[in-house]
């Protein structure tokens, strides 16, 4: 895959007029803070914007600074000079949005590892931990309009994609973008209580029903936990609600893969997995189920009920620590 120069998406931003910017379905901090930082700044430019995600804002995202801005696409589909999607590891993961977008000119910026590089001006960095911070590093390159409300978008998505500045992609320039974000006058302890301390009482219900399903295989090295929708239903839980849990699960001792198994109601369903080890690629274990992601942190949609699924990804995970092992 062939990277594009900074200078390049600079120059494309510069040149057209009505853009779409996008994110993929489910989204997280990172991709609706990237998509909102990178409106801002677009339309700061003069630049006439949609801002798209299947999904809409999310409930717990809507405090961040000109949320209202992210909405569901319409049906039917509209023209635009560039779309760009952002923190996309494959572009039907666009869902809807992708639809309802007309472009000829298509920008792909993201830092999943299993990227294909769709799109024709493509930036993927494996090494950035979030999207926005090449976002930042974008808009700053190209001297783009930034200004405090852009800054708490891309702070909220680093903070979100790097679990508060902890996974190992978390580098010294992370914290550089995060002092030069916090100096554009962004409240860290505000916008944190916003993102960590804010969370709905069905939120740590669920953990609850969470771990009286916890199991762990191979010697104690995978831990997983599901949640059925029976159970989701009579939690009343929306989907938004399980972001970060499996983190309780890879925060044991002696843990090397984390799995959240999630019944989906179209007869698949949804596998998060972490890996607390570079040498097990969970990406790498996603894909073969037809998913993808980052080598510690990745996903699949796979068919078939709970039960078997949970058998053949845990049968998959133990043949890989086997051969680490
Ligand atoms: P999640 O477990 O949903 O937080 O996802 C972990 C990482 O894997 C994220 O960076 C996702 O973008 C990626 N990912 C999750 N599900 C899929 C999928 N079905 N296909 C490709 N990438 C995925
Ligand atoms: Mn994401
Ligand atoms: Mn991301």
């Amino acid at each position: 895959m062939t990277t594009a120069k900074f200078s390049e998406i600079g120059r494309i931003l510069r040149e057209h007029q009505r853009f779409a910017v996008m994110s993929h379905v489910r989204p997280d901090g990172d991709a609706l803070g990237s998509q909102l930082a990178l409106a801002l700044s677009l339309q700061q430019l003069g630049k006439e914007v949609r801002v798209w995600n299947e999904d809409g804002m999310l409930e717990k995202y809507s405090f961040l600074p000109r949320a209202e801005l992210v909405t569901k696409p319409p049906s039917a589909p509209e023209d635009f000079d560039c779309a760009i999607a952002l923190d996309t590891a494959i572009q039907n993961r666009l869902g809807t949005a992708l639809a309802a977008v007309h472009s000829k000119l298509w920008i792909n910026i993201d830092h999943h590892l299993s990227n294909p590089g769709y799109g024709d001006v493509v930036y993927v960095d494996p090494d950035a931990p979030a999207t926005a911070e090449i976002i930042f590093r974008l808009i700053k390159s190209q001297n783009l309009p930034f200004n405090r409300d852009i800054a708490e978008n891309l702070y909220a998505a680093i903070s979100t994609d790097t679990g508060s500045f902890q996974y190992p992609k978390t580098s010294a320039r992370t914290f550089e973008i995060a002092a030069e974000l916090i100096r554009a006058g962004l409240d860290v302890g505000r916008l944190n209580q916003q993102l960590y301390e804010n969370y709905p009482r069905r939120r740590l219900e669920l953990l609850r029903e969470l771990l009286r399903t916890m199991r762990f295989e191979h010697g104690g090295r995978v831990a997983s936990v599901s949640l059925s929708l029976k159970t989701a239903a009579e939690l009343g839980v929306l989907p938004e609600d399980n972001e970060g849990l499996i983190d309780h699960l890879r925060a044991i001792r002696g843990v090397i893969v984390a799995v959240f198994f999630e019944e989906l109601g179209d007869g698949k369903v949804r596998v998060s997995m972490r890996s607390k080890n570079e040498a097990v690629d969970v990406c790498a274990i996603c894909q073969k189920f037809g998913g993808g992601g980052h080598a510690l942190a990745a996903g699949a949609r796979v068919r078939g009920t709970l039960a078997e699924v949970e058998e053949k990804v845990l049968e998959e995970i133990g043949d890989v620590l086997k051969s680490h092992s």
